[in-house]
């Protein structure tokens, strides 16, 4: 992913060098000597990370940083401290002003890289949310689903660990603010993340007898655990294995010994990736969900049908097995919107869809083409046993009164043609027509009533 970076450092060669390095990375990368400067290139453009220099004469990286998170247009940008190694406290000042990362003086290759990374990706996540958001407003999905999703940064980690005082020490960080567990078995480990939900995992390279990384690329093979970030606590010196987790798609880590503050904020900033991802992918899915189902009742829609009809003839006339389809239709339906209106009308559709419903099988597909008519579609179904369901459901409609806002509709019927598949030649469209055939011989012939066509 590219992402623009904007390096903040008074000396021109530490911005130099940043800048080259991010260049080598495809990161596209703003400038500043000072504070200042910094805080009107945020106002002026789009930036997705800042990098801040520490130590700056007039004023310094904690107070760009909190006057940064403090303004609403600029609060969401990531911003990484550059602190210098002797200082362990200035990591404290900068979780204090906000910082979301750190680096450290020299910078080394793969933290700067490893680092910018994560929060551009969590800055798109970002930006991709508030933008969905926007525009589903409308549908009232919008600030009240966001603000869920963005609700508290503490989460579940699951810590691997075998060593029992480093464990200890982690975990006494992690449960101020997180419910943290602590495995020594990366076979257990693997089980629990798979059957429980955790929002982190942390995994040590050097257990005894047992691969880190295995693990690792266990979690990110499976469908269930995929999306779940992963930070190694990893031994200084140990590249190889650090960048085969990262290779890997491991998303960040920790060098030994701990720092707890960087611990910290890494933690959170994969927590809050988790959780912007995962809202992301619901609403994903619940847009799906929205296209192929009918709003007024819940049942499949006509788009949904005609796709899923298609693949049901196919797989029926390749397997030789029966499949059928009931069409259905009110009757007189125009009458009980002229006597209860349209919202009565729309109550009455309802109640249909809940009878069809009850009426058919979990195989079976319900589903409302519009208007007063719906379509079950029936697999694993001879004409003689659709002819029941769809006499069924018939005497359903016609036997329970309708009751709308506490008044009893005289009487509401329904017409149902049914058609069977005849052959290999047959198409969707040739079986639903049928069908539809057979229902307008049922309302030629009186209505209330089933009408069975063959070819
Ligand atoms: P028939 O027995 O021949 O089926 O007569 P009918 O009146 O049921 O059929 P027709 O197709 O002439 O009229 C259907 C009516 O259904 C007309 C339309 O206003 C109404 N309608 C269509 N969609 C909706 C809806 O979503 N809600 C409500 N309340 N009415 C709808
Ligand atoms: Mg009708
Ligand atoms: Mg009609």
């Amino acid at each position: 992913m590219t992402a623009r970076v904007l390096v903040v450092d008074d000396i021109l060669a530490n911005v130099k060098l940043l800048e080259a390095r991010l260049q080598a990375e495809y990161f596209e990368v703003l400038t500043a000597n000072s504070g200042q400067a910094a805080l009107d290139i945020c106002a002026r453009e789009r930036v997705d990370v800042v990098l801040l220099d520490v130590m700056m004469p007039g004023m310094d990286g904690f107070e760009v940083c909190r006057r940064l998170k403090s303004a609403p247009a600029t609060s969401h940008v990531p911003v990484i401290m550059v602190t210098a190694l002797d200082q362990p406290s200035d990591k404290v000042q900068g979780l204090e002003a906000g910082a979301d990362d750190f680096l450290t003086k020299p910078v080394d290759d793969i933290a700067l890289i490893t680092r910018v990374k994560n929060l551009a990706r969590l800055k798109a996540l970002h930006d991709e949310m508030t933008m969905r958001a926007s525009t589903t407003q409308q549908l009232g999905l919008g600030p009240q689903a966001l603000a869920k999703a963005l609700r508290g940064e503490s989460g579940r980690i699951m810590l691997v660990d075998d060593h029992p005082r480093s464990a200890a020490r982690i975990l006494e960080a992690l449960t101020k603010s997180h419910d943290a567990f602590v495995e020594r078995d990366i076979q257990n480990a693997l089980m629990k993340v798979t059957q429980y939900s955790f929002d982190l995992l942390i995994v040590s390279l050097s257990l005894q007898g047992a691969d880190g990384l295995r693990l690792c690329s266990q979690v990110r093979s499976l469908d269930r655990t995929r999306h779940l970030p992963i930070i190694i606590l990893v031994e200084p010196g140990d590249d190889a294995r650090l960048l085969r987790g990262l290779d890997m798609g491991v998303n960040d880590y920790l060098l030994r010994p701990i720092d707890r503050n960087e611990m910290l904020a890494r933690c959170k900033t994969q927590i809050r990736r988790k959780r912007h991802g995962d809202f992301l992918r619901t609403r994903i899915e619940e847009s799906v969900e929205h296209a192929v189902t009918d709003a007024l009742t819940g049942l499949h829609n006509r788009r949904y049908m005609e796709g899923h009809l298609r693949t049901l003839v196919e797989e029926a006339a390749a397997s030789g097995r029966p499949l059928s389809v009931m069409v259905a239709d009110i009757d007189f339906f125009k009458k009980v919107n002229d006597t209860c209106g349209h919202d009565g009308g729309d109550n009455v559709l309802r109640e249909f869809a809940a009878r069809l419903k009850r009426n058919t099988r979990g195989i079976d597909l319900a589903c409302r083409m519009g208007g007063e008519e719906f379509v079950v579609i029936m697999p694993e179904t001879e004409m003689e046993r659709a002819q029941q369901v769809a006499e069924r459901l018939r005497a359903m409609i016609a036997a329970e009164p309708f009751k709308i806002n506490g008044a009893t509709l005289a009487s509401v019927t329904a017409s149902v043609g049914v058609a069977t598949l005849e052959g290999p030649e047959e198409t969707p469209e040739s079986i639903f027509k049928r069908a539809d055939n057979a229902l307008y011989a049922a309302k030629r012939e009186g209505r209330n009533r089933v009408v069975a066509q063959a070819a």
